[in-house]
């Protein structure tokens, strides 16, 4: 595809940043006040814990092992804490009291494609609204690249810009990396690649929309993003702690969210549509409601809405219809006023099999009220009153319960079966949630997960879930009095460790 960019000087790049040094380790969040960490995209270290660059340039750090933030590294920052903007621990979802994990990042560990082409940022104020004349697009880019210079960015980040004593508030909507093996062609392709992150250049393209709800006004920005088009980046399965997921349900993901991933307009360009619902379905406790959860993450959508199945037959008797209605209303109302800008909207409807069981049947005391749900369902998934902005998540135990026509195209038309984990996803998921207990240093050396994975045969997430938490009472019972809740001995009880025998104990239950 025609690059954006001229053809002409090749790009020219700044340093290139000293390869990062250093270990992982645990930091406590903590609010500078001081502009520099207000404002921008960078966050403070102290020299205590992390070695500064040899030649002063900042550092990448890899949080929680998933988002990648820009780092100074401050003298007389007190060690163990890293300092964030709002902005970044919004982005990020860090409360303060949180503890995260903190490494340092190697930009060029994705190959050559480290530096940004193209970013696509949504501006607006960040205070009231103001009345400025409209402002102009390129002094903005200017102004970004000057503040921004050398810093790392990706889809989803969220910053504060001053700009001539104005505060701006901006998300990065998608990142295009140029890759340095092709630069003397002076071209880079679209990088739907949800792991884009790349280092800002003077050569960076920087692409400004307003934000709507703010109103600010700003000359010359043509490009919008397409509806719902952001992905948050680097996601993964291992990061959103799910167990047991192969590399062949990737695929499937990547294909039902491959046009929210599309850089903005190239959806539209192949004519794909969005896929409105997904169906997960397979036995209970194996992680369909995490799953639909980090979907919602995944795309940036709202909290999502949940709803079940048998609470709208019984609990609202005579008023399911309604219950629909309004499960719907927020994202018909922001469709209504933004259209094709509205954010996305996840609703979650667990045990959908109960309001298909009486559709046509007559059960439900005659009411049809499993009809007139599944009716309204069709319709605002692709009938009169079809809203782009939904995604629907079903889930059941009993796909053979689900109605024929709530499973065509257009519809829930994603199915995604999730069954019982494999030995090596039973390892996963016991990894997943001892991770805890491995922090906290409490589990014994002698724990054998890939034994207890073997033993697990035919246990869901859940029940190894619950596995863990039985392991960890026999533990705690061996160090009281029995019948009791006294310790034998507090000292011993401080240094309690979960064993590899307090596993087997529970598994014999
Ligand atoms: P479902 O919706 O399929 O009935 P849930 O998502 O409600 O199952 O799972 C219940 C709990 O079991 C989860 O909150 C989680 O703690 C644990 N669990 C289930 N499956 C997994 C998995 N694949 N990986 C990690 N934990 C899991």
């Amino acid at each position: 595809p025609p690059s954006r960019r001229p053809q002409q000087p090749p790009p020219t790049y700044d340093q290139k940043p000293s390869r990062p040094s250093g270990r992982a380790m645990r930091l406590r969040p903590y609010q500078l006040k001081e502009p520099t960490f207000v404002f921008g995209n960078i966050c403070a270290v102290s020299p205590q814990d992390f070695a500064p660059s040899p030649d002063g340039s900042d550092l990448y750090l890899l949080i929680n092992g998933f988002f990648v933030i820009s780092a100074r590294i401050k003298q007389g920052f007190p060690g163990g804490h890293i300092s964030m903007s709002d902005p970044q621990r919004t982005w990020m979802q860090i409360a303060l009291t949180d503890e995260i994990d903190v490494q340092p990042y190697d930009a060029f560990s994705q190959g050559a494609s480290s530096y940004l082409g193209n970013l696509d940022v949504e501006v607006g104020f960040a205070g009231k609204k103001s009345t400025e004349a409209p402002y102009d697009q390129d002094e903005l880019a200017a102004a970004f690249i000057h503040n921004f210079r050398n810093q790392i960015f990706s889809p989803g980040q969220q910053l504060l810009m001053d700009y001539k004593g104005i505060p701006l508030r901006m998300i990065v909507k998608t990142v295009e990396l140029v890759d340095l093996s092709m630069k003397t062609e002076s071209q880079s392709a679209p990088t739907p690649d949800p792991r884009s992150r790349g280092i800002l250049t003077q050569e960076t393209q920087i692409n400004y929309y307003k934000d709507i709800k703010t109103g600010i006004n700003i000359k010359g920005s043509n490009r919008r993003p397409a509806a719902n088009s952001v992905v948050r980046p680097d996601f993964k399965f291992e990061n959103m702690g799910i167990g047991g997921l192969d590399t062949e349900f990737a695929a499937i993901f990547r294909r039902a969210f491959a046009s929210r991933i599309f850089p903005p307009g190239l959806a539209d360009k192949l004519g794909i549509q969005h896929v409105r619902g997904i169906l997960l379905y397979g036995p209970p406790g194996t992680g369909k409601t995490l799953i639909a959860r980090q979907i919602g993450k995944m795309l940036n959508a709202r909290e999502p809405k949940v709803i079940n199945g048998p609470e709208v037959l019984n609990k609202y008797v005579g008023q399911s219809e309604e219950n629909i209605r309004k499960l719907f209303a927020d994202a018909e109302k922001e469709y209504k006023e933004k259209g094709d800008e509205s954010g996305l909207h996840i609703i979650i409807f667990d045990e959908l099999d109960a309001v298909c069981k009486q559709r046509g049947s007559g059960a439900g005391g005659g009411t049809g009220v499993g009809d007139s749900v599944v009716n309204q369902l069709l319709s605002k998934l692709d009938g009169v009153d079809q809203l782009n902005n939904i995604l629907l998540i079903g889930m059941t135990n009993r796909k053979d319960m689900i109605d024929e026509a709530l499973l065509r195209s257009g519809r829930l038309e994603v199915h995604m079966e999730i069954s019982l984990p494999d030995e090596h996803g039973r390892a996963q998921i016991l990894k997943i949630h001892t991770t805890k207990m491995r922090e906290n240093n409490v589990m014994g050396d002698d724990v054998n997960l890939q034994e207890l994975a073997q033993l697990t045969r035919n246990f869901s997430g859940a029940e190894i879930s619950g596995l863990v938490k039985s392991a960890s009472s026999f533990a705690f019972n061996r160090h009281i009095k029995v019948g009791t809740l006294a310790a034998i001995d507090d000292k011993n009880i401080a240094n309690m460790k979960v064993m590899h025998q307090d596993f087997l104990d529970a598994l014999n239950e």
